[in-house]
């Protein structure tokens, strides 16, 4: 069952220099199944970015549709940015639950709920710390609690873990694998990194050069839990060379 499906979706941008503007992504066409994890790969500028924000509803499409499976409400969706964009004068914990008080969830409630969403991405023990006493990868984790804790249908990754170094990376793929299984979220993240692509999706979009076209729609067949020695078996490696021969 598709928690989404788009349509010949298209974004053009208004443009000073061009009447037609500016073509940013498509005509795209692909679905989402209910608790799948989709990567989505592609050079810079070619409506990846655009691409999330219209599934967020935050700009429209110029042409064609994104149809949601649930027409009686609206979908939930979390979105995490490139940078964990964190109020600087919030504590962790009220960051985490500033969601909820834009939903007026009663006070003791919301903290509750902060409180376990803190634990579940590994924060127990800095509810208190201010943003600037955060590490990258800690603030990123922030992010992510605070776009999981209204229980999206729809978690939107936008590079989350691009700022962040080699280790810390791996490290927050395994915490997003077990996070997304304990969640059963639907997750469409870009990224840059064909590895972090291959470590975390069930399938990969990879996009054109601008306007973004879907070139490839790769499933990712590898077993799951994926550990790091996977990273070294011929199936990865495999896959791998398709994305990397695609992208060229
Ligand atoms: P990506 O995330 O793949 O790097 P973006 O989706 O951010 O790419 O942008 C795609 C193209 O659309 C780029 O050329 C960008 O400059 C342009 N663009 C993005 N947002 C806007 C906007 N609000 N107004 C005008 N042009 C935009
Ligand atoms: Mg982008």
């Amino acid at each position: 069952m598709p928690i989404f499906s788009i349509e010949n979706l298209s974004i053009t941008f208004r443009d000073e220099q061009n009447a037609a503007g500016l073509h940013a992504l498509g005509p795209v066409t692909f679905s989402v199944a209910e608790r799948e994890f989709v990567c989505v790969l592609g050079p810079s500028g070619s409506g990846k970015s655009t691409l999330l924000r219209a599934l967020a509803g935050l700009i429209q499409p110029s042409a064609g549709t994104i149809h949601f499976q649930n027409q009686q409400a609206a979908p939930r969706v979390g979105f995490v940015f490139q940078q964990a964009t964190l109020m600087p004068w919030r504590s962790v914990l009220e960051n985490i639950l500033l969601p909820l008080e834009v939903e007026h969830l009663p006070a003791a409630q919301a903290c509750q709920k902060a409180q376990e969403m803190a634990a579940l991405v590994g924060l127990t023990g800095f509810e208190n710390a201010l943003p600037r006493d955060l590490s990258g990868g800690m603030a990123q984790r922030v992010a992510l609690a605070r776009a999981l804790i209204h229980d999206p249908d729809l978690l939107l990754l936008d590079e989350p873990f691009g700022s962040l170094d080699a280790l810390t990376r791996e490290k927050m793929w395994g915490e997003l694998s077990r996070l997304w299984q304990a969640r059963q979220t639907t997750v469409l993240m870009v990224t840059h990194s064909i590895s972090e692509a291959l470590f975390l999706a069930d399938r990969v979009l990879l996009l054109s050069a601008r306007p973004g076209r879907i070139k490839l729609d790769l499933p990712v067949t590898l077993p799951r839990p994926r550990s790091e020695e996977m990273r070294y078996t011929p199936a990865f490696g495999a896959l791998a060379k398709q994305l990397k021969q695609a992208i060229e």
